[in-house]
Formats: C-alpha cells, structure tokens, sequence
C-alpha cells in the first residue's frame, strides 16, 4: 500500500491560523501585540531566505516583527548589545539569532546571552537543561514540527521504536528528547554508528537530521514505518534546464515512501513547520511574560 504523505504544508497553515487567533484574542482582550526579534548577521543566502519567510509569516499572524541585520563584520560586543536592548525590550517576547553566525563570533556565547524566556528558537542552556529534565521550556523548533506530525498522524507514540539519525543540538538532541517525553524508546545514530542500516530497520519512526542528500535508502525502512525527513539539501537539476536547482531531503524520497507508512515530503514536510513552530513559540513566550494561560 503507498504511504500516507504527511502534508506539512497543510498542518503548518493550520498551526499558523490558530497562532492568528490567539494573537487576536491577546490584542482584543488584554491590548498585547506579541513581537519577534529576529537577528541576522552577514549575508548568507540561505539564511537571508529564512529571515525573511519568518518576518513575513510574523506580519501575516498579526503579531510585531522586528529585523536586525547586521554587517558580517560585525563585533561579539555590538552583537551582545543588540540581544541586550532586545532582552530589555517589553514589546519583544521572542528573539532568534539566525545560525550559522560568521566565524568571529561565539555562538553559544551569543546564544545563552538571550533571555532564556524570550529564546524562541530553544538552544539556550536553560532551554536545554529544562527540556532535558522534562520541565516547561521553550522548544526547538523544528524537532517541535517533527513531534506535532507524529501525533496528528499516531496519536500515543508510546512504546514506539524511534531512531533519530544526526546528533546536532539543534535537530537530533532535542528530537530524541522529546520523543523519549512521549514514551519511544529511542536511539540517536551519528558518523559513528555501527551498521547503521540495520539501526534503522528496527525503527518504527525514523526521523533523518543528516545534511546527507538522500542517504537514507527504501530497503533501510521497516514495512510501514513512519519516516520523517529533516533533510534540506539543494542539489544541481540539470534536467529542469540549464542552472536549476532542486531541494531533497535526506532520505531517498521513491524508494522509502514505498516502504513506508507515513512519509513526509521535501519541500512540503518539516520546513513548513518549523517557522509555523517558531510563531507559535512566541506567541507562548508572550503568554507567559504577561501571565496569561497558554495556547494548547
Ligand atoms: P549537523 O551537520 O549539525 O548534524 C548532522 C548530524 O548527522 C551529525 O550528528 C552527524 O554525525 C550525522 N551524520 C553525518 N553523516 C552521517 C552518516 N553518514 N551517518 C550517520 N549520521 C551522520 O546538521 P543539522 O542537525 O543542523 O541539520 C541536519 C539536516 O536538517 C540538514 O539537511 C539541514 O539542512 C536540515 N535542517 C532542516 C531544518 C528544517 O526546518 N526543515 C532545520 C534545521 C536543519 P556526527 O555528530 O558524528 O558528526
């Protein structure tokens, strides 16, 4: 039977819909505006990409967005004083630094600078340390988009084999975290595990977090398994015509889809949430500073 494609496209418009809405109420019923800081520094193509879809979907929500770009030149103490006027800013209840910043500067230093509440994007040390432990944080966004897909399509994961391939704090770690919160038993595989093919057989859900175009191949998948791919990797398309480039995850998209039972599609799949994710994070960060119950 062919995979259920699980269109994040579709779950992403509808987690930003009910962002608008309780960004509605919060205007309507209390008179607040939640607003995002995001901070780019350099020029990055990819990253200028970024930063711009999240302003806009920012504007679209209803809620304040503010730009910071700065030079790639750009000192670690104006950079930390930028995150300091932000940190102090009461109409600023989420502030993202878009990663990777330029190589001068210390981007865990620059990260824990921000105001663990206002740390929409969830890599600050507290963040992680109350993830980790299993209390209220705020949580990273893309591993967060990962977990809402599995329970809109699961509903319990519990008891469910997971294998979560990539360790990076920003996907892996945090992926596994959560899903050990919803009960899988979990294995994070990396460059260094052994027979990874066979890691993966196991798994009733696979989430890949490589940067590996399509490494993941069909006969690695347990029939019916649930596959999703953080994947974001651009490759040359000669075929499309001369110059043209194509997005694919890593995982092979044809030969998993057939084996598995849910598949998320690249582009289309995890991308879409995580921005919608990242709206919602700080429409909870919002909540929180101003003591007013959060949105489910
Ligand atoms: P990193 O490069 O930080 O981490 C990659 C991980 O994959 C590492 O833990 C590495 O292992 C592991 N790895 C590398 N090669 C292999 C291999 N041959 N076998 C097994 N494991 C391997 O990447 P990120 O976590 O930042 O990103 C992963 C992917 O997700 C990228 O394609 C990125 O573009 C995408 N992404 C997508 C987002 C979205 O919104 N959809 C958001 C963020 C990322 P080791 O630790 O041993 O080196």
């Amino acid at each position: 039977m062919a995979a259920t494609v699980i269109d994040g496209k579709a779950f992403a418009a509808q987690v930003r819909g009910q962002v608008a809405e309780h960004v509605a109420r919060l205007k309507q019923d209390h008179g607040i505006t939640p607003g995002l800081a995001v901070v780019l520094v350099g020029e990055d193509p990819a990253s200028q990409v970024y930063v711009r879809s999240k302003g806009k979907q920012t504007v679209e929500a209803g809620m304040k967005s503010v730009e910071h770009k700065l030079d790639a030149e750009t000192s670690e103490a104006d950079l930390l004083k930028v995150i300091e006027d932000l940190n102090n800013d009461p109409s600023i209840h989420g502030i993202l630094v878009q990663l990777p910043l330029p190589k001068h500067l210390d981007e865990d230093l620059v990260i824990n600078s921000i105001a663990p509440e206002k740390d929409v994007d969830g890599f600050h040390i507290s963040n992680v340390g109350l993830l980790g432990t299993g209390q209220k944080s705020m949580v990273p966004c893309t591993p967060l988009g990962c977990l809402m897909m599995l329970r809109d399509h699961h509903g319990s994961l519990s008891g469910m084999d997971a294998v979560v391939i990539g360790r990076s704090n920003i996907v892996g770690k945090p992926m596994a975290q959560l899903l050990l919160g919803d009960s899988c038993t979990v294995t994070i595989a990396h460059s260094r595990t052994k027979d990874l093919a066979d890691v993966v057989r196991r798994a009733d859900i696979v989430v890949a977090a490589v940067g590996r175009p399509e490494m993941v191949p069909g006969d690695w998948i347990k029939p019916g398994a649930t596959v999703i791919d953080v994947g974001i990797n651009r490759l040359d398309a000669p075929e499309k015509g001369e110059g043209k480039t194509k997005l694919v995850g890593d995982v092979h998209y044809e030969s998993c889809a057939a084996a598995a039972g849910a598949i998320t599609p690249v582009p289309g799949g995890v991308g879409p949430m995580t921005i919608a994710c990242l709206l919602a994070n700080t429409v909870t960060a919002c909540c929180r500073a101003n003591g007013l119950a959060e949105p489910e």
